[in-house]
C-alpha cells in the first residue's frame, strides 16, 4: 500500500493506491494529528509526502518517508492526470489556486515558477469572514453562490457610459470600484459581498495567470487547487475570464490531489 500525502496550509490531501487501485481523502491541516495516527494504522505502508507541512508530518509519523518538492510533485501529478483524461499537453501554464496561488510554466518535461499571487483560497475565507463573519467553508461557497456582484464591481463600460470602449467594456475596471456610485440606492447582501470577493480573487489569479501565458507563450492554462472545491462561482469566473482575455482554460477533476499524486509517483 502506498500514501502519497500533500499537507498544505489549509488541507491535507491523500491519495492512498493499493493493487491498482486510488482513492483519494482529505483532511483539515489542522488535524494534522488524525492523519499521523491513520498513518500509524499502517506500520508496513510507503509514504511519500509533500507540502509546506510535510517535514512536520514527519516528525509523527512511524514510516521513513520519501519528500520532494511541492511544486515539482504537483507538476508530476498534473502530468499524471493529463495523460490519464487523455488531455496531453505540451506548454502550458498551470496555476495551484491553494491557500495562495503559485504559478508555473511547463515546457515539455519540466516547471518552472512563473509568479504567484496572495490571492486565493486562503483570501476568500478571510476576506469573507470580515465582510459576513462567515467562517464555514461550505455555508460561506453556498451563500456566495447566490451573491451578484454587478452593484459593486466597476466595468469599463460604466466608465465609458456608452461611449466606445479601447477595451471589452465587460472587463472590470475596478473590483468593489462601484460601490460608492450606488450605496444610496442598492442594499448589498452577505451573498452579494462574497460574490464580489470571489471575483476579485479569480480575476487576479487570471490576470497573473494569463500574464505569464503572454510572456511565455502558452496557449492553456491549466488550474488546480482546492479553491475550486464547491466553488462554482470562482470556477466560472476564472474561466470566462480566462476566455475573455483570449486563452484556454483547463480544469482537472480531482486536480486538487495533483501534488499528493505526484509525490506517491516520483517515490
Ligand atoms: P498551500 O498550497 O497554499 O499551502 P493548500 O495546499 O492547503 O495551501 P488547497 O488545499 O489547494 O491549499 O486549497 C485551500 C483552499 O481550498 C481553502 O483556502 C478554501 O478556499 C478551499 N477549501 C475547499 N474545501 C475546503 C474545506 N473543506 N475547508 C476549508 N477550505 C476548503
Ligand atoms: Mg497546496
Amino acid at each position: 500500500m502506498k500514501f502519497g500525502i500533500d499537507a498544505g496550509g489549509t488541507l491535507i490531501k491523500i491519495v492512498k493506491e493499493e493493487n491498482n487501485e486510488r482513492s483519494y481523502m482529505k483532511y483539515l491541516s489542522t488535524e494534522i494529528e488524525k492523519v499521523a495516527a491513520m498513518l500509524e494504522s499502517y506500520p508496513e505502508a510507503s509514504v511519500a509526502l509533500t507540502g509546506g507541512k510535510a517535514t512536520y508530518l514527519q516528525s509523527l509519523i512511524p514510516q521513513e518517508a520519501f519528500q520532494s518538492i511541492e511544486f515539482d510533485a504537483t507538476f508530476k501529478g498534473i502530468q499524471t492526470f493529463l495523460q490519464q483524461h487523455d488531455h496531453p499537453l505540451e506548454n502550458y501554464i498551470f496555476a495551484n489556486v491553494g491557500t495562495g496561488t503559485s504559478i508555473h510554466y511547463v515546457d515539455g518535461e519540466q516547471q518552472v515558477r512563473a509568479g504567484g499571487t496572495g490571492a486565493g483560497g486562503g483570501m476568500i475565507q478571510g476576506l469573507g469572514y470580515l465582510l459576513t463573519g462567515e467562517s464555514d467553508y461550505s455555508r460561506l461557497t453556498a451563500l456566495a453562490a447566490q451573491g451578484d456582484r454587478d452593484e459593486i464591481d466597476l466595468k469599463v463600460k460604466h466608465i465609458y457610459k456608452g461611449d466606445k470602449t479601447p477595451i471589452p467594456g465587460e472587463l472590470t475596471a475596478a473590483n468593489f470600484g462601484r460601490v460608492l456610485h450606488t450605496k444610496d440606492t442598492v442594499t448589498y447582501t452577505d451573498a452579494d459581498k462574497l460574490a464580489a470577493a470571489i471575483g476579485v480573487v479569480g480575476e487576479t489569479v487570471t490576470t497573473v495567470s494569463i500574464h505569464a501565458a503572454r510572456e511565455f507563450n502558452a496557449e492553456y492554462v491549466v488550474y488546480i487547487g482546492s479553491s475550486f472545491l464547491d466553488n462554482e462561482l470562482l470556477e466560472k469566473v476564472v474561466m470566462n475570464y480566462t476566455v475573455l482575455r483570449g486563452f484556454k482554460p483547463y480544469f482537472i477533476e480531482n486536480g486538487e490531489y495533483s501534488g499528493a499524486l505526484g509525490t506517491l509517483k516520483l517515490m
